[in-house]
C-alpha cells in the first residue's frame, strides 16, 4: 500500500466534509478501495457527519416551532385581554347581561391560558403551579365574592335581610365583607407580582396579572354606584374603596411598566 493507514485516518475528516486537496482526496480513494480497515473508518466518519447535520437541522426546526408558537400565544393573550376589556366595558356600562355573564365565565378561563403561555423562553422561566393556583383562587374568589355582593346589595336595596341583618344595618356589614375580600385579592395579586418579579416569570403573566387588576377595578366603578342606594353604607364604602382603588392602580400600573429582571 502506498500510503501508511495513519495518515489517510486522518485526512477522512477533511475528505468527507470536501475541504482537502486533489491528491489527498485522490490518495484516500486509492486507499480505501485496497484497505477494509480504512472503508469502514470513512463509513463510520460519513455516518457521523450525517446525523451531525440532522441534529442542526431538528434543532433548527425546534427553534423555528418555538418561534411561531410564542407568536401565536402572544397574539391569543392580546385577542383575550381585547375581548375582556370590551366585554368589561359593556358590561359596566350598567347593561349587557349576558356580556357580563361572558365575562365572569372567561376570567378564569383567560388566566389559566395566558399563564400558560410562554415568552422569552431563554431569559424567563414559565409560571408554575403555585402561580397558576394562586392566579385561580384570585379568580374564583373575584367570581364569588362578586356574585354575593351583587346577590346582598340588591336585597339591601329591596329592603330584605342580608345574612340575617337588618337593612338598616347591612350597609357597614357588606362594607367590611367586600372590603375583606377585595383586600384578600389584591393579596394575592401582590404575592403573584412579587413572585413574577424575583423568579424572572415571563412577561405574559405580568399581562394576566394586569387583566386581574383591570377587572377590580371596573368591579369597583360598578359596586360604587349600586351602593349609593344602600342606607350607612356611603361613607365607609367611599373611605375603604378609595383605598383599595388607589392600591389597584399602583399594582396594576407597577406590573405593566416596571420591567422583570433578566438572568
Ligand atoms: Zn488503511
Amino acid at each position: 500500500m502506498k500510503w501508511d493507514c495513519d495518515i489517510i485516518g486522518d485526512l477522512i475528516p477533511s475528505y468527507v466534509d470536501e475541504v482537502c486537496s486533489e491528491k489527498s482526496r485522490r490518495a484516500v480513494e486509492e486507499h480505501v478501495n485496497e484497505c477494509a480497515a480504512c472503508k469502514k473508518l470513512l463509513e463510520q466518519q460519513r455516518l457521523m457527519d450525517f446525523s451531525a447535520e440532522k441534529l442542526e437541522e431538528r434543532e433548527l426546526n425546534g427553534l423555528k416551532k418555538i418561534h411561531s408558537r410564542i407568536k401565536r400565544q402572544t397574539m391569543i393573550s392580546c385577542g383575550l385581554g381585547i375581548l375582556l376589556l370590551l366585554l368589561g366595558w359593556h358590561s359596566f356600562q350598567g347593561y349587557g347581561y349576558l356580556s357580563k355573564i361572558l365575562y365572569y365565565l372567561l376570567m378564569p378561563l383567560c388566566m389559566l391560558t395566558v399563564y400558560r403561555t410562554g415568552e422569552d423562553g431563554d431569559v424567563c422561566v414559565r409560571a408554575g403551579k403555585t402561580d397558576g393556583w394562586l392566579m385561580l383562587g384570585a379568580a374564583v374568589l373575584i367570581v364569588v365574592s362578586v356574585g354575593f355582593f351583587q346577590i346582598a346589595v340588591s336585597q339591601a336595596i329591596a329592603g330584605e335581610t342580608v345574612l340575617g341583618v337588618q337593612t338598616d344595618h347591612a350597609g357597614p356589614v357588606l362594607a367590611m365583607i367586600w372590603a375583606v375580600c377585595f383586600l384578600t385579592e389584591f393579596v394575592i395579586l401582590g404575592v403573584l407580582w412579587y413572585r413574577q418579579r424575583r423568579l424572572h416569570i415571563e412577561n405574559r403573566f405580568r399581562l394576566c396579572i394586569c387583566i386581574t387588576g383591570i377587572f377590580l377595578l371596573l368591579v369597583y366603578v360598578e359596586s360604587l354606584r349600586n351602593l349609593q342606594d344602600v342606607q350607612g353604607v356611603q361613607v365607609t364604602f367611599v373611605r375603604m374603596s378609595s383605598v383599595i382603588l388607589a392600591l389597584g392602580f399602583i399594582g396594576t400600573a407597577l406590573c405593566w411598566y416596571l420591567p422583570g429582571k433578566r438572568k
